[in-house]
């Protein structure tokens, strides 16, 4: 997901932005991530840590690297 709740607000991935939240849907904890894409261009992101959002709607994962191959 691109935005987490810390500290009561919602804030988006950004490099700036704080390592951990929580989800704004379950409230399980959240890390934030970050890929380079192919164009060297870097995307930040928040991801559920392992074993939380097992139900939530958001859990997704941002990319299938093995897509298209
Ligand atoms: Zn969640």
């Amino acid at each position: 997901m691109k935005k987490a709740r810390v500290n009561g607000k919602v804030v988006a991935a950004s490099p700036d932005a704080p390592e951990m939240g929580y989800c704004p849907d379950c409230g399980g904890r959240v890390k934030i991530r970050h890929r380079t894409n192919m164009d060297g261009a870097v995307t930040y992101f928040y991801r559920h840590m392992r074993g939380e959002g097992k139900t939530c709607p958001r859990r997704y994962r941002p990319t299938c690297i093995n897509a298209g191959s």
